[in-house]
Parts: C-alpha cells; sequence; structure tokens
C-alpha cells in the first residue's frame, strides 16, 4: 500500500481505480523501425482508438452542446479514415521505415499545407483540424494521451496540474475524484473540483508514473491522503468512512424546502455557483434559491473558436429555463490568468493576474463582448436573468459597459427581439472596486464580491501559488474591512450585495458576514444544504 498527502479542497471519500492523466506530447521522436508490421499495427491500433474518442467526443457534444457544435467530431472522424490520409501515413512506414508518430507528423505537416493552399475558405479551415486529428493520433501513440471518457467506469484522476480547459472537458459522470501534484486550493481547477461535488487533492506529495494507471486507490478528502492498493483492512475503514460521509449528507437532506433565514429572521439569499449547463443538476438537487455565478468563461474553453451567439443563447437559455423563475446570475467572460484559450491570441505576459483579463478584454474586443451579451439578453426573455461584470476597477469601466449594453438593447429593439428585465451587477474582486464601492454603488443593481480574486489582490499573494500558503490567511482584517466597507457603501445606494468568491462558503465566518448584513452567499451547489443549516443556527 502507497499512501500520498496533499491538500483537499473538496471532502469526502472516493474509491475507484487510477487514470493517470498527462499532458499530450507535442514533440515528435523521428526513428527508422525494422519490424514495419508490428508499426503498421501500432498505428491501426492508435487510430481505432482515435476514432473511438472521436465518437464519445461527439455523443457529448450532442448531448452537451446541439448537433450543430457537435458535428465537427462527425468531420474529424471522417478526415481520420481518408483514404490519401490513410495511405500517405502508411507509404511513409512502409517505404521509409519511420516510425507511425513522424509518419503521422510528416503526412500532417503536408496535408495541412495542400489546405492552406487553397482559394476557399472553408477548405483552408480544414487544416486545424488535419492538425487536430493528428496530433491526437500521435499522443496516443506516445502514450501521453488517453481520454477519461474512453474509460468504462468512473475514474480517480491523477496528474501534475489541471488547467481548467483541461477539467472543463472531463464528464462529470466519469470522475471520482482528483489529485493533482501541483495546483492551489482557490485555483479555478479546485473550484470547479468542489462545484462537481468531487474529493479532490492538490500539492499532492504523489509520483505521476504510468504505473499507477488502473490500480484500486481511495481518496480520503477528510484526511487529504490518497491510499494506493490499500490493504484490506485499510479499504474497510475508508469504507466505512464513506459511509458516515454518505449518511451525514443524507441528515442534511432535511434542509431541503427550509426556509434560509437567521433564528432572528433575517432572510439570506443562498445560491449557487457554477461553471455550465452540467451543474444545474446539483443545483436544484440540493434545493438551491438560484444560481449566484455562472462563469460563463468556461463555455469559451477547451475549444478552438469562439462560441457563437446561438450557441450562448442556447446554454444560458438553457440554465435560465431550467431554474424556472429563479434569479440565475451570469458573469461575462473572465478570460485570461490561468484561464486561457489559444484562439484569443493573448500576448505572453510578464503578470498574467495583473494583465490582460475578464473586463479589460471585453473593453477592447467589443465585438466578443456584445455577442455574449447578446446572446444574454435574448436569453433574459426565458426567466430571471442578471449580468455582472468581472475585474472592475473604475466607474468609467462601469459607464462605458452601460453605454455597450444599451447599444445591444437598441439592435434587439430594432430587431424585435424579446429580452427581459435585466439586473445589472459588478464583481468586487479588487480592492480598488472595494474602496471605490461608494462611488461604482450608485451605477449598478448589486454588488457580487469575488473574495478569491479579492484576497489575491489584496494580501498580494497569487492564488495560484501554493509555496506562499503559510503567508496566505483567508480571515485576514484587511479583506474583512473591505467586504464591510463594501456592503455598507451598496446599503447607502440601494443596492444589494452578495459574496460568490470561495470565503461565502466558510462557515467560521457566516455569522460575521450576516452581522455586516450580508444579502446573499453564492457558494459551490454541495455546500448549500449545510450552509443552510448554519445560518438558520446564527
Ligand atoms: C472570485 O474571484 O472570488 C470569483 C468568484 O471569481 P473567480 O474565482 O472565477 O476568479
Ligand atoms: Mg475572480
Amino acid at each position: 500500500m502507497i499512501i500520498r498527502e496533499g491538500k483537499s479542497v473538496f471532502k469526502g471519500v472516493a474509491i475507484g481505480s487510477i487514470f493517470v492523466y498527462k499532458k499530450a506530447e507535442k514533440t515528435v521522436n523521428k526513428e527508422t523501425v525494422d519490424n514495419i508490421d508490428a508499426e503498421l499495427e501500432r498505428f491501426e491500433t492508435a487510430k481505432a482508438k482515435a476514432l473511438e474518442q472521436l465518437k464519445s467526443l461527439y455523443e457529448k457534444a450532442l448531448r452537451d452542446v446541439g448537433e450543430e457544435e457537435a458535428m465537427i467530431f462527425d468531420v474529424h472522424q471522417m478526415l481520420l479514415d481518408d483514404l490519401d490520409y490513410n495511405d500517405s501515413i502508411r507509404g511513409i512506414i512502409e517505404n521509409d521505415h519511420m516510425n507511425a508518430e513522424y509518419a503521422v507528423f510528416m503526412t500532417c505537416e503536408q496535408f495541412a499545407a495542400m489546405f492552406l493552399s487553397m482559394d476557399d475558405d472553408y477548405m483552408r479551415g480544414r487544416a486545424a483540424d488535419i492538425k487536430d486529428i493528428s496530433e491526437r493520433v500521435i499522443s496516443i501513440l506516445n502514450g501521453t494521451q488517453v481520454s477519461p471518457e474512453a474509460m468504462p467506469e468512473p475514474v480517480i484522476i491523477v496528474a501534475e496540474d489541471l488547467a481548467p480547459s483541461e477539467t472543463v472537458q472531463f464528464e462529470k459522470d466519469k470522475l471520482l475524484a482528483l489529485v493533482t501534484q501541483k495546483g492551489s486550493a482557490n485555483s479555478h481547477t479546485a473550484i470547479l473540483a468542489r462545484t462537481m461535488n468531487i474529493p479532490s487533492l492538490v500539492t499532492t506529495d504523489i509520483e505521476i508514473e504510468q504505473e499507477y494507471h488502473g490500480r484500486t486507490a481511495v481518496v480520503d478528502g477528510f484526511a487529504g491522503l490518497i491510499y494506493i492498493d490499500p490493504d484490506e483492512i485499510t479499504l474497510a475503514k475508508l469504507q466505512e468512512k464513506k459511509g458516515r460521509a454518505d449518511e451525514q449528507r443524507a441528515l442534511l437532506q432535511e434542509m431541503k424546502g427550509k426556509e434560509t433565514v437567521t433564528r432572528s429572521g433575517k432572510h439570506v439569499h443562498l445560491y449557487s455557483n457554477i461553471g455550465g449547463l452540467q451543474d444545474v443538476d446539483a443545483v436544484l438537487d440540493n434545493d438551491s434559491e438560484g444560481i449566484g455565478l455562472f462563469r460563463s468563461e468556461f463555455l469559451y474553453l477547451g475549444r478552438d473558436s469562439y462560441p457563437t451567439e446561438e450557441e450562448q443563447f442556447e446554454a444560458y437559455k438553457n440554465v435560465v429555463s431550467r431554474m424556472n423563475g429563479k434569479k440565475v446570475i451570469i458573469r461575462t467572460l473572465d478570460i485570461g490568468a490561468d484561464k486561457q484559450a489559444d484562439y484569443f491570441d493573448i500576448p505572453q505576459e510578464e503578470n498574467p493576474a495583473l494583465g490582460f483579463r475578464a473586463i479589460r478584454i471585453c473593453l477592447t474586443r467589443e465585438e466578443v463582448f456584445k455577442t455574449q451579451l447578446r446572446a444574454l439578453y435574448r436569453a433574459s426573455a426565458f426567466g430571471t436573468l442578471s449580468i455582472m461584470f468581472p475585474m472592475i476597477i473604475s466607474v468609467k469601466e462601469v459607464l462605458r459597459i452601460k453605454e455597450i449594453v444599451e447599444e445591444v438593447k437598441l439592435e434587439l429593439d430594432r430587431s424585435d427581439i424579446p429580452y427581459g428585465n435585466v439586473e445589472l451587477g459588478i464583481m468586487i474582486e479588487t480592492p480598488a472596486a472595494a474602496v471605490i464601492s461608494d462611488l461604482l454603488a450608485p451605477h449598478v443593481d448589486f454588488f457580487s464580491i469575488g473574495s478569491n480574486d479579492l484576497s489575491q489582490y489584496t494580501l498580494a499573494i497569487d492564488r495560484q501559488n501554493q509555496s506562499l500558503d503559510t503567508f496566505f490567511d483567508p480571515h485576514h482584517e484587511a479583506i474583512l474591512r473591505l467586504i464591510q466597507m463594501t456592503i455598507e457603501n451598496a446599503h447607502k445606494n440601494g443596492a444589494w450585495c452578495g459574496i460568490c468568491g470561495e470565503l461565502g462558503a466558510d462557515m467560521e465566518l457566516t455569522a460575521k458576514f450576516i452581522q455586516m448584513g450580508i444579502d446573499e452567499l453564492s457558494v459551490s451547489p454541495g455546500y448549500t444544504l449545510e450552509l443552510r443549516k448554519r445560518i438558520r443556527e446564527c
């Protein structure tokens, strides 16, 4: 039995087999091979696996985003089966005695160049697809990429680190737990794990060995431990612990349907944070009163191009409709820093967290912003939708945002497209915004305090850097004073104020937040019932 320790970011116990996740290897070695038949066979096996993955990606996309978007995976399957493409790869292996990776790489280069030289825009676009399918086959050949979706059973992912764009691609039903060597408790990957309700460890002293793949393990999110090949006694103990955790969760079910109100009668709106459509079930299952933060940027991650207005409209409409009149606060695109998508082409920065991110991107790429706003306003006709804007530092930004919003509404009016009555709010997640919250409040309906970034910027501690953990104090007086100030300034100006950062779920602070006058707390769906219990005890 091997035991490794990490920092738990979500409590719970998971038992299952390990899936060692490695990032796709980009470099391709050129090697001569003697056994041509074996090399051809290697290629055929990798290709079959890639086709299988593309088939399940097609089915997942069909379920999550619709047929139009799913089609790309169908096209990829056809390209991978293309006769000329396959003949070229086989030819390089057979005639030049080259290894399969190199044969795929060379064929990819030739085919991509050929597509790129064509006049037709559509055909030129196929060059990216050829690269995509070839990279998939190469990484399977390298043994660096297998998709967890291809696993028959849900798995415990063990990885060096996981970018949000990678985590977001995993199918929730296929995940039992996440264990990473790197990462920090406030990283977006940790937040995603909490949203998905799965026990997870970061900063774990575990080796990323291929030999762990498929071995039985238990992740104990209470103790921050992973047991690989647990002995019988340990396994029995952990099964019992899991049973107790399940019982605890069952007991909390009695909080369903109860009001979120303190003993003295103060009502607090208890909402959920989500990353996408897949989390709405958890919101409803946990009897949350609304969605306080939909991190819309996850719609932009893990893909090769901007989501279209139609695609976004469908996603927002779906969430709003499923919430059936309950409030849904959608945050506009908060890309940049740790959440990167290559197609945004954001130049390399020295300090990305202090760089081109969130509203700064939207205000300089207005078309991207307007596409999202149009989709949001159109979706607002189907329920109760509010919009909030991230990373605000000045009144000037808010005024410009409101001008753009008005332009979008005018366009919709001109086309007779209906929209609802949308509340507009801003996130208070920079010290600048908190300090001038008295000046910002008259321009908005609400504030939502992003304590994750507010803590990072106030304490000057990178939320991604786990080595600074000893310096990090989530209850630092400076943060609490800024929160207090923000709530007071909201109320003085007729706005309401909530917290959607992770601190909102910190039950040691619940009573304090209520004393401060907080109106809303938005937390991972899995914390809803426990927090309701805590509020009712206050
Ligand atoms: C925050 O900063 O607290 C927040 C809610 O936004 P994110 O964690 O997505 O940066
Ligand atoms: Mg933030």
